[in-house]
């Protein structure tokens, strides 16, 4: 899933490609794709792109005072549509431009969950962004620390994922933040000391300024192999860190990736599907 780095430098480049330019019209192409009934779209038809921001994982179009807040989820993506085509493959929605260009968002899959908001005013205060906790790369290590506290008995990785603490990290930048702050995934929240919740915030920037900086170089989203790593995806590859082997806890949807040596002492955690095996 596209976290808050691939979509913070996506909205960049189509604010770059799109700013200032009217919203001639907007279509849902899929009965899924709008996920609200008030305000109407069309109220944003003729009001020029402000710009694409994000909030957590969330991409904003800004036609201001009307905004289309657009959850990519999985599979889904914000492109230029250079065909514009009637029934576009996985086509969820499209914003048609006045200078004749538009954007179409599709969704790879049959997952149908990403769609689209429209909002009158501050997107922040409403739904869906109301409820996400301040951007992963904003929070101090003060505002960190009350955030742990306010979430006790979490484990750290699901903490991360959680979007109610900090948002916009998956479980990709989850698995690299605790290895590059040396904490165990399964950390509980509310018993890190204050220097591993320093070293825990510090990851938070060094992960998400280094894929920032990788995705601010490329011309479109990268897929989730290419993404700058050391544990993600790693699983019995090397620790760049240390050598050990990379080691996984399975569950049905997602991978805990971790070195035990960087991360729990040499302790060997539980693998979820062996365990079940073995009881
Ligand atoms: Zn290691």
């Amino acid at each position: 899933m596209p976290e808050l780095p691939e979509v913070r430098a996506h909205g960049e480049r189509l604010t770059d490609a799109y700013a200032g330019t009217p919203l001639e019209q907007f279509r849902a192409l899929s009965f899924t794709a709008l996920k609200t009934f008030s305000p109407s779209p069309d109220d944003a038809v003729g009001n020029p792109l402000v710009g694409v921001r994000t909030r957590g994982k969330l991409l904003v179009l800004d036609f201001a005072p009307i905004s289309f807040v657009v959850h990519l989820m999985q599979g889904g993506r914000l492109r230029p549509d250079e065909k514009q085509s009637a029934k576009p493959q996985g086509g969820l929605a499209r914003w048609r431009f006045a200078d004749g260009r538009a954007l179409l968002l599709t969704e790879a899959g049959k997952d149908r969950k990403a769609g689209v908001w429209v909002r009158d005013g501050d997107p922040d205060t409403q739904e869906p962004l109301a409820e996400l906790g301040p951007d992963a790369d904003t929070v101090t290590v003060e505002q960190l620390a009350a955030i742990l506290r306010e979430h006790p008995g979490m484990r750290l990785h699901g903490f991360l994922r959680d979007q109610h603490g900090v948002a916009g990290l998956g479980r990709r930048l989850a698995n690299e933040i605790c290895h590059a702050a040396k904490l165990s995934p399964f950390a509980t929240s509310t018993k890190l000391t204050d220097d591993e919740v320093a070293r825990l915030h510090d990851a938070m920037r060094r992960c998400i300024d280094e894929s920032l900086t990788y995705e601010r170089g490329r011309d479109d989203m990268s897929s989730s192999k290419e993404r700058p790593g050391s544990v993600h995806h790693r699983t019995k590859q090397a620790c760049p860190e240390c050598g050990d082997v990379v080691r996984a806890v399975e569950y049905s949807k997602y991978t805990v990736n971790y070195c035990a040596t960087c991360q729990t002492g040499g302790k060997v955690l539980a693998d979820n599907t062996t365990s079940r095996f073995l009881k």
